[in-house]
C-alpha cells in the first residue's frame, strides 16, 4: 500500500509516492508517558493502551516506546492485536481487554498474554487450554462491572468465579489483576455515577481480600480518570488518548502533553477557477470570486471526515486555508487565492502545527462532531506512517 514497485528496476527496489502520510513523534509518546508516570507518582504502574494499532500510531512502534519508558505492560482489546505485539517482538506483560472468545485460548496461553476475564467460561476455557499445553499458570485480570454495563461480572456473580479461584489455587490461572472501567470518567456532570463506581469497586476489592484472593493490580483509571480522581489510581493506571497527546475533552487533558501525530500532503494541482464555479460533489460550494483552488489527494477514505466539509481548513505555508466543497473520497479542495505561490507540489498540514498556526485533534474533531479517539483511530491505512 505505502510503495509501488519501479520500473525496470530490480523487484525489491521500491519508491514510495504517496504525498499524504502521517508523521508519528516518538518523543511526543515518551513525553507523554512520562508525564502520565509524574502525575501518579512513581509507586504506581502504566498500562499503556495500544487497541486499535496504538489509536493509529502503530502498535508495535508505540508499545517499544511505551515499554522503553517503563511501561508495566501495554493494552489490547484482540488477541489478533496481542499477536502482533508477540511477533513484533514486545516482551512486556499484555493485557487482553475484549475478554476470552471461545477458540482464542490456545494461542493466548501459547502466546502468553494476559487475558481480561469475567465469567467462568472464560477460566474453564484458559484453564483447559494451561493444561493441554503443559504451560506454567497463566496470569489473568478480573473484570468488574460497576456500572459501565458493558463487561466484567456483575457484583453480585462474583463469589462463584473467587470460588474458582480459590479451588485452583493458582495451579492453572493466577489472579494477578482486579479492575474496572468508569462510565463517566470524562463528564464532569456526572460525578456521582463516578463516585458509586468506585464505592462498588471497594466492596469487591474487600469481597475479594475476604476469599483471601491477593491480586496485586488493581486498576480502573483510562486517561480522564487518572486526571480527575486521585483516590482511583490504585495499583496501576490505564490511559490510552493521554499518551498520544490528546484528551476525551479539552478540560480533562494533563498538561504539557504533546500530540503525537502530524497528518499531512502536498498540492496535486492548483486550479484558476472563475467566480460563480461550483466545487465539488453537488454543486454546493459556489465560488464568489476568481479563485485558485489546490486539489489536495485527502479524502474521507483516508480518514479525512466527510462530515467536516464546510468546517474544515488546512494549513499552506502556515495559514489557514478553507476546504471548498464536499470533501470526497480521495481528494479535496482548497481555497489558496489569498497565497498566490502556492504551486503543486506545496506541503499542506492537515492536523499539527506549521508557522504559528496550529490545528489540533480536538479541533478536527469539533468540525467533523466526532471525538478525537475517532479522528487519531480513523486516519486509514493507506495513510504510510513516518517515524519521526
Ligand atoms: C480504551 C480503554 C482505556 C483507555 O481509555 P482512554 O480514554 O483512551 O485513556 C482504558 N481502559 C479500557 C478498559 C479501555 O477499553
Amino acid at each position: 500500500m505505502t510503495s509501488v514497485p519501479a520500473q525496470d528496476a530490480p523487484a525489491e527496489y521500491t519508491v514510495e509516492v504517496r504525498p499524504t502520510t502521517a508523521r508519528i513523534d516518538h518523543a511526543a509518546l515518551a513525553n507523554n508517558l512520562r508525564r502520565v508516570a509524574t502525575h501518579i507518582g512513581s509507586d504506581r504502574r502504566i498500562l499503556a493502551v495500544v487497541k486499535a494499532d496504538a489509536y493509529g500510531h502503530g502498535a508495535i512502534d508505540a508499545a517499544r516506546t511505551f515499554a522503553a519508558q517503563g511501561a508495566w505492560g501495554l493494552a489490547v482489546s484482540l488477541v489478533e492485536e496481542g499477536v502482533e505485539l508477540r511477533e513484533g517482538g514486545i516482551h512486556a506483560p499484555v493485557v487482553v481487554l475484549g475478554g476470552v472468545v471461545p477458540g482464542s485460548q490456545d494461542v493466548i496461553v501459547h502466546r502468553q498474554l494476559t487475558p481480561v476475564v469475567w465469567s467462568l467460561e472464560h477460566l474453564h476455557l484458559l484453564s483447559a487450554a494451561v493444561r493441554r499445553a503443559g504451560a506454567r499458570p497463566l496470569s489473568v485480570h478480573l473484570k468488574i462491572d460497576t456500572g459501565m454495563s458493558r463487561l466484567g461480572v456483575l457484583p453480585r456473580n462474583l463469589a462463584p468465579v473467587l470460588e474458582w479461584f480459590r479451588r485452583d489455587a493458582g495451579a492453572s490461572l493466577v489472579l494477578e489483576g482486579v479492575m474496572t472501567h468508569l462510565a463517566c470518567a470524562d463528564d464532569c456532570e456526572d460525578d456521582l455515577s463516578n463516585a458509586r463506581q468506585l464505592t462498588r469497586f471497594a466492596d469487591c476489592l474487600g469481597t475479594i481480600a475476604a476469599s483471601g484472593l491477593r491480586p496485586a493490580l488493581r486498576h480502573v483509571s483510562n486517561s480522564a480518570a487518572l486526571v480527575r480522581f486521585p483516590n482511583a489510581r490504585y495499583d496501576m493506571v490505564r490511559p490510552g488518548i493521554a499518551l498520544y497527546g490528546a484528551a476525551s475533552g479539552r478540560d480533562v487533558q494533563l498538561p504539557d502533553l504533546q500530540l503525537a501525530m502530524e497528518v499531512g500532503s502536498r498540492v496535486l494541482a492548483v486550479r484558476t477557477l472563475p467566480a460563480g464555479a461550483r466545487i465539488s460533489y453537488g454543486g454546493r460550494h459556489r465560488l464568489e470570486r476568481d479563485a485558485r483552488v489546490a486539489v489536495v489527494p485527502v479524502g474521507y477514505a483516508d480518514g479525512y471526515p466527510r462530515s467536516m466539509s464546510g468546517q474544515a481548513q488546512m494549513l499552506v505555508r502556515g495559514h489557514r486555508c478553507a476546504v471548498l466543497g464536499v470533501i470526497t473520497m480521495d481528494v479535496c479542495m482548497l481555497d489558496v487565492t489569498d497565497l498566490p505561490d502556492v504551486r503543486a507540489g506545496e506541503r499542506v498540514i492537515l492536523m499539527g502545527q506549521q508557522g504559528a498556526q496550529r490545528l489540533g485533534v480536538h479541533t478536527l474533531a469539533e468540525w467533523a462532531s466526532v471525538l478525537p479517539y475517532e479522528i487519531l483511530c480513523g486516519i486509514s491505512k493507506r495513510v504510510p506512517r513516518h517515524r519521526a
